[in-house]
Parts: C-alpha cells; structure tokens; sequence
C-alpha cells in the first residue's frame, strides 16, 4: 500500500488520537488506523470510521462517562 499523498511506502499501524469536539469539549478517541510514517496522513477503515460515528453519536446524547486529563483553553 502506498501513500495516496506522498507516495511513502511506510504505512503502519498506529494507536493515534482521534479529536471529537461536542460543544466547547474536545474528547480523544485512541484508534489504531494505518498511519503514514513519511507524511502522517490517516488510513481509517471502514470499521474505524463506524466506531467514531457511533461514539459521536453517544456524545452528543451523553451517554459516555468521561475522564478529564486537561483543558481546552483559549486566550483572547
Ligand atoms: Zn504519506
């Protein structure tokens, strides 16, 4: 398989973070997608991709129970 961008050929698993914002949060989905080494940009199979809808889904119904590791925060 070879990057559809940089046409690396270093595509490996990897456990990324997947950001899902809901309202003024950012929660951090860890998936393990085919990533590219040379370019970073993100294979998601169509399981992945589900897996995300369905979470997205359930945030926006707050059905999840989450665990705050930090905050998002801006300077105006
Ligand atoms: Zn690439």
């Amino acid at each position: 398989m070879k990057c559809v961008v940089c046409h690396g050929n270093e595509i490996e698993p990897i456990e990324v973070k997947e950001e899902i914002a809901v309202k003024n949060d950012i929660i951090y989905i860890p998936v393990k997608i085919p990533v590219c080494k040379t370019c970073g940009e993100r294979y998601y199979d169509r399981k992945t991709v589900r897996y995300l809808e369905e979470i997205r889904d359930k945030l926006n119904k707050e059905e999840l129970k989450l665990k705050e590791i930090g905050k998002v925060l801006v300077y105006n």
